[in-house]
């Protein structure tokens, strides 16, 4: 563990220091590099010495102040009433503390307690202007945060409009809650930032604050936020108690945490026996949480109990510790990927984590290695919660072997023996031999793979050994297989035979959108596939786009558009797709949309907020009948989707004698 006592006022700088490195980490790259265990425990003692010596505090100490940094990019805006945090604790002595200092200030024993869940999420506070979505702010520095509108409103479960029932809605109201991403979604995007080559996410909090600080919503779409609510600004002025406050807020349509993860607790053992139905359910709940937050049920008692610094005083976050165990690094192994990247793996001491035994964990590139200072032999603390691959949190230092050596990235890659170079403007190191053994192992089990050409019975041991006997160095010799060559193989009896060349033919049927993520072109993952297969239709075509045509693909972007045509310009990779066309696989192109559907070759155009779609939701509808949208109204434009408050579009349609639909004329056409 991280934890250390302070001595003297150099270990004091050197603390704040080394937490100011950390907040960058954390807010600014969205890329910790200790967990947040160890974090609270180093802020802990931090403020245990701040406490006893108040004449040394450093300006620039993180205890000072709350969250995350302005990000550039964004406008900002003052938040109605401060975004505090929440002041934490891992100990049931403090939980205790917490509740006795309650009754001492409220001078009564009869207080109740309302216990929620803490997501692990990034906050954020929803404003509402007569019902109407017009503001989102991050929390920001606690008074001021960056505007994230846009981003904010591609969370479908989120009303643009609030839903009123026999309740007024409020001129204006304040909304707070936590911005999230499930785990399912979190282990995809992860996924698909393997699949193109990009640095994964650490956890869901934040791959959350990383997507909602994107500055292109369409981009923020993709990664499927969701967002729960819980509190007001200044909710006294709406409800008398927090466990109500749940309630009110569904009653407008707002998204709350589930019934069974909310309670109201009289006393300590109410709310322990809450926290421990909750860490027991926790594998199974579809997102991350990180403990339960207590608050004072009273309303009224919040503004009378007050503020400690950056804390609000009628509330406490109760944390659950990460899943952790202790292990050794027995080796440093080095791993080639499909595009060359070399990425170092810990082999661990194989050992039991949050319900699976961990025995390989990786170490992402060399500046992690070097600044957690991981050695071959080297006692380490890993980690692992959810979905969330195993990562090595910090060294032991205490238990590091005399002599063991610093990690050096190899020089020459293990596989081939070529010259390994940096990557300009990068940390990776990459293989320089684009014929390296490796990095084509790699591209011929991603051709392979499920998401491609999904060849059942050929997993990464079977191509190996096609690959050793030299059977197999590129895809198209894959359906040059057959029987004698494969009863030639050790291990290899009748049915495994058959039931590999069975899934080999069977992969020639291919849909195209597959086909072309085979291709393994760098920055299409399957998404982009989808695109290009649906745009093109047929692979003749796909080949002779220019980087014009193809950023016009709604979703393509230049980097992706490049890569393609330089894909295809490759006169070597023409020809192994004609060999692989000539050998059978046949691409099926991608299904006709109903010609019969209202909406068929029909132009759209949408104005104003929707009430049961999001604009992205709507387009998606839209596109799945075959017709299309645009960003302005013309001569050409079919219809206009006209929501609440519409903009100019509307006027202009008008003018124009465009045919307008309502949202629910639009759904009744569905
Ligand atoms: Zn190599």
């Amino acid at each position: 563990m991280t934890h250390r006592k302070i001595k003297d006022q150099k270990d004091y700088i050197d603390l704040v220091n080394e937490l100011i490195e950390h907040d960058k980490h954390y807010y600014k790259e969205a890329k910790p590099i200790i967990s947040d265990y160890d974090y609270d425990l180093l802020i802990k003692e931090l403020q245990a010495f701040e406490k006893k010596n108040p004449t040394l505090i450093h300006p620039n100490s993180p205890s000072l102040r709350i969250g995350e940094a302005l990000t550039k990019g964004f406008k900002h805006f003052s938040h109605l009433t401060p975004m505090m945090s929440l002041a934490n604790t891992y100990s049931k002595d403090e939980l205790k503390d917490f509740i006795k200092r309650i009754y001492k200030l409220l001078e009564k024993e009869d207080v109740k307690f309302c216990t929620e869940l803490k997501m692990d999420g990034t906050a954020i506070s929803i404003r509402y202007e007569k019902g109407h979505l017009t503001q989102a702010l991050t929390r920001g520095n606690g008074k001021t945060g960056d505007d994230v509108t846009l981003n904010i409103k591609t969370i479908k479960t989120l009303p643009l409009k609030l839903h009123s029932s026999e309740k007024n809605i409020p001129d204006l109201i304040e909304v707070r809650g936590e911005v999230f991403i499930h785990k399912n979604i979190f282990k995809k995007l992860n996924e698909k930032r393997e699949e193109d080559g990009l640095d994964v996410f650490a956890n869901p909090r934040n791959a959350a604050a990383g997507s909602l600080k994107l500055l292109d919503p369409k981009e923020v779409a993709k990664r499927h936020l969701d967002v729960i609510c819980y509190s007001i600004a200044n909710a006294e002025n709406f409800v008398s108690s927090q466990f109500e406050m749940h309630n009110y807020l569904k009653e407008f349509g707002l998204p709350i945490s589930s019934q069974k993860h909310f309670n109201l607790c009289k006393n300590l053992d109410d709310i322990l026996s809450f926290a421990n139905k909750i860490e027991k359910t926790r594998e199974k709940l579809s997102f991350e949480i990180d403990g339960i937050v207590i608050k004072v049920d009273d309303i009224k008692a919040h503004k009378s109990l007050g503020f400690t610094g950056k804390s609000p005083r009628y509330a406490v976050a109760y944390k659950f510790a990460a899943e952790q165990a202790i292990t050794t690094i027995k080796d440093i192994t080095i791993q080639i990927g499909r595009t060359g990247i070399l990425t170092p793996v810990a082999e661990l001491e194989p050992t039991f984590v949050a319900g699976s035994t961990i025995s390989r964990a990786t170490l992402h590139n060399l500046d992690e290695i070097q600044r957690k200072d991981i050695r071959i032999t080297d006692t380490v603390i890993i980690e692992k919660g959810g979905d969330v691959i195993p990562k090595v949190v910090s060294v032991d230092f205490s238990k590091r072997k005399k002599g063991a050596k610093k990690f050096e990235m190899p020089k020459k890659c293990p596989i081939c023996l070529f010259d390994v170079e940096n990557v300009k403007g990068e940390v990776a190191y990459r293989c320089t031999n684009l014929n390296c053994k490796g990095q084509n192992l790699r591209r011929l089990i991603y051709f392979a793979a499920k998401n491609a050409m999904d060849i059942e019975h050929l997993g990464i041991k079977v191509m190996q050994t096609l690959v050793e006997r030299g059977f197999v160095s590129k895809p198209s010799d894959i359906y040059l297989l057959n029987e004698e060559m494969l009863s030639e193989l050790e291990g290899f009896k009748e049915k495994s035979i058959k039931n590999l060349l069975d899934s080999i033919k069977k992969s020639k049927k291919c849909t195209f959108s597959r086909f072309i993520m085979a291709l393994g072109i760098k920055y299409v993952g399957s998404e982009s596939a989808d695109l290009l297969a649906n745009f093109s239709k047929d692979i003749k075509k796909l080949q002779k786009l220019t980087t014009e045509e193809l950023i016009n693909i709604e979703g393509i972007g230049d980097i992706a558009a490049d890569s393609i045509v330089e894909y295809f310009e490759d006169q070597n990779n023409l020809d192994e797709i004609e060999k692989l066309l000539s050998l059978g696989v046949s691409p099926q192109k991608p299904k006709e949309t109903k010609k019969d559907h209202l909406f068929f070759s029909k132009i759209f155009v949408l104005t104003g907020s929707l009430e049961h779609f999001t604009r992205d939701e709507a387009k998606k509808l839209i596109k799945e009948r075959g017709g299309k949208t645009s960003s302005s109204v013309s001569k050409n434009t079919d219809y206009v989707l006209v929501g609440s408050e519409p903009g100019s579009k509307f006027e202009k349609a008008k003018k124009l004698g465009i045919k307008t639909l309502t949202e629910e004329e639009f759904s009744a056409m569905l």
